[in-house]
């Protein structure tokens, strides 16, 4: 099945430079990994483990606090440190430095391997809770959390494998290299949710991995799980745009895909899934896309949670020329790291270093708004970006009621197109902080 939706906008992918890349192990391993606290927006995490003590890879070092989830260590060691470093997530936080020994000696308490079709509920949601799972794919929410609130409440599971970003191809890589376990996964989950209906969504040009796994759905067993193609453009991976093109339904504004008995999870969460429920596996390592006009040796990367993000640009080679805009997760939605000290964490699917000629037609001077009305074309929540523009710029914030700013789901289209190269995103998020909109305040 090929759907398509109004909205969206399409950036060149620049997918090409690590498609044909496999997955593979970062080398040379990391010297120290820095595992910072907070991994997931639920929560965070307190220390087990104090400086100088011995750690072995899976070994829990911190445990949740709130609604946190588990961190893991990613490499085997010995405890350096525990304290501030920067986080990719902007600023600092608390973290647990290891010092690497190179021996990759696994932990000897990791969980047996289980039958997952003998498994029951309650079991399925402590193996998820002791691997530390949370959201893969740029949100980073704690999954299990997700999987009770969603249990026998949804008729459809969507995993998410669209990956609309441009330059990141780690979903991509993940489906081609690890089909048949996603497949796997998602029957896991869709019999876990007793959901009627389990659909894998993959972008349209993700031909290979399309023909792979329709491929590998009708050897396997073809009502389990259906793959749906979408049209490729950005940012159709984002979850009200799935639930609204897989299933047709709305999700009103302050409602989420669960308010519309749907659960949306990641394809890389899925795979974590997979491998904690059959295997006892937590969260230690991802797959990263390092990429960019200014990488030397732009590739696919199986990177220990933690590693300083400097050690995956120099597995890449390095840079061939400066860059002027380095980010995590992709130019259109990710984070700006201003230097990269900062650590994988268990949200982190790219690194993108931006050559000059890449970065300089997005930081035009703005000039002003001529009414050709792309932004409201563009943005797939029908909202009026220009408005907001007005409303804010001329102080007039009274306008912004009615304008519905708590749909906006932060993509970045309305900025992208513009041709006055105004803002408009950062616009849109600053008007979402003035409380005068009766209800709307983001
Ligand atoms: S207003 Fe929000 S949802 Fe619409 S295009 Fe801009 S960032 Fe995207
Ligand atoms: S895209 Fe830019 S110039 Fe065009 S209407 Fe929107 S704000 Fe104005």
């Amino acid at each position: 099945m090929r759907l398509k939706y109004l909205g969206g906008v399409y950036p060149t992918t620049f997918k090409e430079n690590t498609r044909r890349k496999p997955i593979v192990p970062l080398e040379p391993a990391p010297k120290q990994v820095i595992i910072p606290l907070v991994m997931c927006t639920d929560g965070g995490a307190v220390p087990v483990v104090k400086v100088g003590d011995k750690v072995t890879v899976g070994q829990v070092i911190a445990q949740p606090e709130d609604r946190g989830v588990y961190v893991h260590a990613s490499v085997s060691g010995t405890v350096s440190d525990i304290g501030t470093y920067p986080h990719p997530w902007g600023g600092t936080g608390e973290a647990i430095v290891i010092d690497n020994d190179f021996q990759d000696t696994p932990c000897p308490n990791l969980p047996e391997p289980m039958d997952w079709s003998k498994m029951n509920r309650e079991e399925v949601i402590r193996r998820i809770i002791e691997a530390g799972i949370t959201s893969m794919g740029g949100g980073a929410s704690a999954t299990h959390l997700r999987l009770k609130r969603a249990v026998g409440k949804v008729d459809t599971l969507i995993v998410n494998a669209a990956e609309s970003e441009p330059y990141l191809t780690s979903d991509y890589r993940l489906l081609l290299e690890k089909g048949d376990q996603i497949l796997e996964g998602t029957q896991m989950l869709a019999r876990f949710l007793r959901a009627k209906r389990a659909v894998l969504v993959v972008s349209g040009d993700k031909l290979n991995a399309v023909e792979f796994l329709e491929r590998r759905i009708k050897k396997r067993d073809p009502s389990a799980v259906e793959l749906v193609t979408l049209r490729t453009r950005y940012p159709m991976g984002m979850e009200r745009l799935l639930v609204r093109m897989v299933t047709g339904r709305e999700v009103p504004p302050g409602q989420t895909a669960l308010d519309l008995n749907c659960a949306v999870f990641n394809v890389a969460t899925v795979y974590t899934t997979r491998l904690a429920l059959l295997k006892g596996q937590p969260v230690t390592h991802r797959t990263v896309t390092v990429s960019g006009g200014a990488v030397a040796r732009p590739r696919n990367l199986w990177v220990p949670i933690g590693t300083p993000l400097k050690c995956l640009l120099e597995a890449a080679g390095g840079l061939r020329e400066e860059s002027p805009c380095m980010l995590t997760n992709g130019p259109m939605s990710g984070t700006i790291q201003e230097t990269l000290e900062a650590p994988v964490v268990k949200n982190t699917k790219g690194l993108v270093c931006l050559s000059q000629q890449e970065h300089d037609p997005v930081t035009q001077p703005e000039t002003v708004c001529v009414r050709c009305g792309h932004c409201v074309s563009v943005c797939p929540m029908n909202l009026n970006p220009a408005f907001v523009y007005r409303a804010v710029r001329m102080g007039e914030v009274e306008r912004l009621k009615g304008l519905h700013l708590a749909d906006c789901l932060d993509c970045g289209c309305c900025s992208y197109i513009c041709p006055s190269h105004i803002p408009l995103l950062e616009l849109v998020r600053q008007a979402k902080t003035i409380p005068t909109q009766g209800g709307e305040k983001g």
